[in-house]
């Protein structure tokens, strides 16, 4: 730290992103990336654009919100553009939290949310997860604080049906209830229907996931107009070309390609079967995923040493160390060729071990 970084910064414990290491090639499965490329349409507007970026983006993102409004189904000024999801969620933090409105959260959920709090300096509060990792409903209804959860959540891929989501929407009508659905496309029940009823809901989605643009950084959420001018105001007041001209045109692409988008998340869904069914053989124990991911431990092989072994072996997964979650690592799903090569070094590994 710098004599001159600021005090209210001093004890920020920064979000550690997953390794993106270059020192060999790796089979990565640790940062939930597709193992599809973009469509072909978002790349063609992406290129095109590259000739057009001496001039600044729109601001008002009024192409890709046009298409987006087309395919949800719902009028303009309910959705909002970010630089990735990770902007929208920590806009909605500086939006629609402070010392009267304090967030609370799962006390296992995605990392980042207990540094957003920190980062806009918001008091926050975290709620156990059942043994079985999934998220008690009760524990989130009439709180009267700024609730965030990740629907499926992270990094356990356990996913809440909408009527819960409902539950807790409608018993907390005077603060904001974000829902982030990074994950949803792989069989979850999206919560956006919902915006049109309640105007406390925000519900924030990716494009890194299910449409292969992690690199693009493109993330959006929907909720009532006010809401959504809320954001707009944080979001001018920080940064209004934030989402940049190549993004924009692969986010038009991508929307355009619905038939590619479908049919890759359905080969996730069916690779993430198989995968289940393959460990579960080998004596892993898997949670019930509806995302991109499964998150699985094995009583046997302590879950830092599969990460370390696999890693020696060309692997990388995502291995967490807080207590509860250490026995397990969070693997992504990656190609079938992947899938296999992972089962097949796990099953090489454990012969080693015996
Ligand atoms: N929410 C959750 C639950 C995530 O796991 C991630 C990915 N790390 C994000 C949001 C952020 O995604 P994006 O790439 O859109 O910023």
């Amino acid at each position: 730290m710098s004599r001159f970084f600021s005090e209210k910064y001093g004890s920020l414990v920064p979000y550690t992103p997953g390794e993106q290491p270059k020192d060999q090639k790796y089979v990565k499965l640790n940062t939930n990336e597709s193992p599809f490329p973009p469509s072909l349409k978002a790349r063609r507007l992406a290129k095109a654009e590259a000739d057009k970026l001496k001039l600044y983006s729109d601001p008002e993102c009024r192409d890709l919100t046009a298409a987006a409004a087309e395919y949800l189904g719902i009028p303009k000024d309910r959705i909002i553009f970010n630089n990735g999801s990770d902007e929208t969620l920590n806009f909605a933090f500086m939006a629609f939290c402070d010392k009267d409105h304090p967030a609370v959260f799962p006390d296992i959920t995605y990392g980042f949310y207990p540094v957003f709090a920190e980062l806009n300096g918001v008091p926050y509060e975290t709620v156990p997860l059942r043994e079985d990792f999934t998220v008690n409903v009760d524990d989130f209804l009439n709180v009267g604080k700024t609730v965030l959860l990740a629907n499926p959540n992270a990094p356990t891929g356990i996913a809440l049906p909408l009527s819960e989501i409902e539950r807790i929407v409608a018993s907390n009508p005077d603060n904001v209830v974000v829902i982030d659905e990074a994950y949803v496309d792989f069989g979850g029940e999206s919560a956006i229907p919902l915006t049109e009823k309640y105007d406390n809901l925000l519900v924030i989605q990716t494009f890194s996931k299910s449409r292969s643009l992690a690199g693009a950084r493109l993330g959006f959420g929907v909720g009532c107009p006010a809401l959504i001018r809320d954001l707009n105001t944080v979001r001018y007041s920080t940064n209004p070309y934030n989402v940049n001209r190549m993004t924009m045109a692969a986010g038009v692409g991508a929307l355009a390609d619905q038939e590619y988008f479908e049919k890759n998340c359905k080969t996730v869904m069916k690779t993430r079967a198989w995968t289940v069914n393959e460990l579960k053989k080998l004596g892993f124990t898997v949670l019930d995923s509806c995302a991109n991911f499964i998150f699985t431990s094995d009583p046997d092989y302590p879950g830092a040493e599969l990460y370390r072994d696999l890693k020696e072996n060309g692997i990388l997964v995502r291995h967490f160390t807080a207590p509860r979650l250490d026995p397990y690592n969070r693997i992504t799903i990656g190609s079938r060729d992947e899938m296999k090569i992972l089962i097949d070094t796990i099953k090489k590994l454990k012969e080693e071990r015996k």
